[in-house]
């Protein structure tokens, strides 16, 4: 209903929702709270939000000498540390769009995107710098190269300009006018990796970047506070560390950043230990790494509360793990880069305590419940929508605050956005009755076998529950009888003859006797994408000649 002139407007202010104002707010009432980082080239530095920020205002000064332009692209090919983070604020806040490139992409990708965004500038960790040389002169956009480091670190150097950033912000200015933005300027662009086609650039901006860091402070998303210490083991490179740059400032948590050693058990153990960190953020790898260290070392993490985990489905067994043998609880979550990321958040509702010990499970191996701000259903081929009672799965569909409504440059979003204002996630899923969200597959990865769907997921997740078994991956593979079969694709744990009957039997009583594969194949590794996602496009390229026998 339209109701034209006779719509009655409040009288609140409408103050713009804007990174600069999350700036201003921590550097009030948190400025000597602490941002810890492994550097690459000096080891821990520890500085606080007040210094951050400080030098933000010089990164500002030092784009305006750059001759950066608002609404220009500005690179970073970095790790996440304090540095990272004053260009996060610096670049934004001034105006710019930060482009946080991963370095895991292929390189004809990497030149793919930087053409694609047009970047102005990339600032890299010194580490980037060979591989920089390779591509820079298929870079026709890059007017310089900011290398972040300091001055007597300063590695030879072949690309052209170049600079080194400690010498670049030691002349500028401590204070900056910053420009009051409007909410809707672009932030921060993220690419995809894109498992077909060429990568596909999200561009955030100020309002959906505030509005998750919002949500992600609320108790039952992240819950974050300034009693917390929080370790973002997700790279600030990818999806804005799963917005914990802005989220930590806003709770005035305490921010202890990894720089490069985002899978070394050992050093983990040591920066949470040394740091007291209570919450710590990662995909299942991450914390593969880490639980094995602490088996092996026979090492406590004695501060550590929490763990949120997604990118990747989280087993069960890895829950358990933290919280029988480490006190640690572990929440299962789900997000994508279009969700900026945060989709879903598992906690338990009030009452599920009762629930026995396998129920609870059930529940917890779930990805977890939309925060407000987020809107989500499951829709059939031809797009209706199914009930949501656990049982019934199909494309999933979001909307919200922090959702991309199309790409950058991409004038046609057909094929992910619908007419309503929904987007396509290519996740395959299921949605119960109170309101638990379970991703059983991507689109392209579902196994159909007699016609019943299979989900991958759900036997990856059983088959690294056994001991034998370092790495899961399903794929379906052609049959005669039944269209698709699932064969289980094994790393086995370091020096173990991995034990297949039991691996199998492992199944039996805990899915369908038809969803269980039919066969199981051990390879040395198993292959990832740049987000460190198993990529079962190669797997089946792998196995295409593959036969059950
Ligand atoms: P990206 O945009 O690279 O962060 O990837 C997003 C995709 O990762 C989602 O669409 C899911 O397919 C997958 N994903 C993220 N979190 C989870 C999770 N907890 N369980 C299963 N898949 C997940």
């Amino acid at each position: 209903m339209v109701f034209g002139d006779r719509t009655m407007h409040g009288k609140m202010m409408g103050t713009s929702l804007t990174i600069t104002e999350i700036m201003r707010f921590t550097d009030r009432f948190y400025q000597d709270t602490e941002v810890i980082s492994i550097t690459t080239d000096e080891g821990v530095h520890r500085s606080t939000y007040g210094k951050v920020f400080k030098r933000s205002n010089q990164v500002a000064h030092a784009l305006l000498h750059l001759g950066v332009q608002p609404g220009d692209r500005v690179a970073t090919l970095a790790w996440n540390d304090h540095r990272h983070m004053e260009l996060y604020y610096g670049i934004s806040c001034s105006g710019a769009v930060l482009h946080t490139i991963n370095p895991r992409l292929f390189p004809e990708q990497l030149v793919y995107i930087i053409n694609h965004a047009e970047d102005r500038i990339i600032f890299l960790d010194p580490m980037f710098l060979p591989l920089m040389e390779t591509l820079a002169d298929k870079l026709p956009s890059v007017k310089a190269y900011v290398v972040l480091t300091g001055g007597e670190k300063m590695p030879d150097r072949k690309l052209l300009p170049i600079h080194c950033y400690e010498s670049l912000l030691s002349d500028q200015d401590l204070t900056y006018e910053w420009p009051e933005l409007d909410e809707t300027t672009a932030s921060a662009l993220c690419y995809t990796s894109g498992t077909t086609g060429n990568p596909k650039g999200v561009l955030y901006d100020h309002r959906s970047t505030v509005l998750h860091a919002y949500a992600a402070c609320m108790p039952n998303v992240l819950g974050l506070s300034h009693d917390d210490v929080v370790l973002p083991v997700v790279p600030m490179f990818h999806v804005n560390a799963w917005g914990t740059p802005y989220a930590c400032p806003i709770a005035g948590a305490k921010l202890v950043l990894p720089g490069p050693k985002m899978a070394d058990g050992e050093s983990l153990h040591a920066l949470i230990e040394g740091e007291g960190v209570i919450i710590a953020l990662g995909v299942p790898t991450v914390w593969f790494a880490l639980l094995a260290y602490l088996k092996e070392s026979g090492k406590a993490v004695k501060t550590l509360n929490r763990t949120i985990v997604g990118g990747s489905a989280c087993p069960v067994s890895m829950m358990e793990e933290f919280e029988e043998q480490h006190s640690v609880y572990t929440h299962h979550a789900w997000g994508m880069t279009e969700m900026s990321p945060l989709g879903s958040v598992n906690r338990l509702l009030p009452g599920m305590g009762s629930l026995n010990a396998s129920e609870r499970n059930e529940v917890r191996a779930k990805q977890g419940r939309a925060p407000f701000g987020v809107d989500m259903k499951i829709v059939d081929d031809d797009s209706n929508e199914l009930p949501q009672d656990g049982v019934a799965f199909g494309d999933l569909k979001v909307r919200g605050w922090w959702v991309a409504d199309g790409y950058f440059r991409q004038d046609d979003n057909s094929d992910t956005h619908d007419g309503d204002g929904w987007f396509s996630t290519g996740d395959v899923a299921t949605i119960d009755q109170y309101g638990y969200l379970n991703i059983t597959d991507r689109t392209k990865d579902v196994i159909k076998s007699g016609g019943e769907w299979i989900s991958s997921i759900e036997l990856e997740n059983l088959a690294v529950a056994h001991p034998d078994v370092a790495e899961a991956a399903v794929i379906g593979i052609k049959h005669e009888k039944w269209g698709e079969r699932p064969l289980l694709v094994i790393v086995a744990t370091e020096g173990v003859v991995p034990d297949e009957t039991g691996i199998l039997s492992l199944f039996k009583g805990k899915v369908s006797d038809w969803c269980i594969p039919d066969s199981i194949t051990q390879v040395d590794e198993i292959p990832h994408t740049a987000t460190g996602k198993i990529s079962k496009k190669t797997l089946r390229e792998q196995f295409a000649n593959y036969s059950f026998g």
